[in-house]
């Protein structure tokens, strides 16, 4: 069974005429080892389906189970600890602390959960990331890629088994573009990780596995 099922998922906001149908009927499933990439234009509902695919937000209907477990039924409490198990999010707004410095970042997230990447796994995804000169700089002192390359370093330090990342170089340039999908790429690959990647960046494309369109609320698999 793939670890990551979607079946029938449907999600709604608003009510009466401004009701907008955001995903209709979305079957998807993702495969450990394997790089999904999943296009759409600007509003078409990447975030709201990854948002959905990690548990941050429920679906209007519809089930999604993650490695077996009907995330659907979940309490909120055992969600949460189910998503730091088991979840790597990078997310638009990269959720940095402001008052940590970068180092602190990392150390914070030792608080809350045990078995991270050791240092020396750690400072090579920093170098690979062309990060390791910024570890005790704050946020605020920080360009929007840099910040960006640091919230991906940060989902991947809890080493999950499955990695989301929405727009993960929307800030980036060409060659730290490459950088970074060889680098997801090679974690798909080599450490067997489930790999989404919700996107308008087509730079990306080259390094997927799979990728699937999302427009008209439809998702349809494109390779
Ligand atoms: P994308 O990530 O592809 O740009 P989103 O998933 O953010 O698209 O949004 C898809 C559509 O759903 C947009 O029309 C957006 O305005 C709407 N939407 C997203 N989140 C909400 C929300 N919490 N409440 C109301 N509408 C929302
Ligand atoms: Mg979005």
């Amino acid at each position: 069974m793939s670890i990551i099922q979607l079946e029938n998922i449907n999600k709604y906001f608003g009510k009466d005429i401004s009701k907008i149908h955001v995903l209709s009927n979305v079957n998807f499933k993702a495969d450990s080892g394997k790089l999904t990439l999943i296009l759409g234009p600007s509003g078409s509902g990447k975030s709201t389906l990854l948002t959905i695919i990690g548990g941050l937000q429920e679906p209007s209907s519809g089930k999604v189970t993650i490695n077996d477990v009907n995330m659907t039924n979940l309490a909120n409490k055992k969600k949460d600890s189910f998503r730091l198990n088991n979840i790597g999010f990078v997310l638009q707004a990269y959720n940095l602390v402001p008052y940590l410095n970068i180092q602190e970042q990392f150390a914070l997230v030792d608080k809350v959960k045990n078995n991270n990447l050791s240092q020396d796994k750690l400072d090579k995804i920093f170098d690979l990331l062309d990060i390791s000169k910024l570890k005790l700089k704050y946020p605020n002192e920080l360009s929007g890629g840099q910040k960006q390359r640091i919230a991906i370093a940060r989902a991947l330090y809890t080493n999950p088994k499955i990695i989301l990342a929405d727009e993960p170089t929307a800030s980036l340039d060409s060659q730290k573009v490459v950088e970074v999908g060889k680098l997801l790429y090679q974690l798909a690959h080599d450490e067997n990780k489930a790999i989404i990647v919700v996107t308008h960046d087509l730079r990306l494309k080259e390094f997927a596995d799979n990728i699937y369109e999302l427009a008209d609320g439809k998702l349809n698999l494109a390779k």
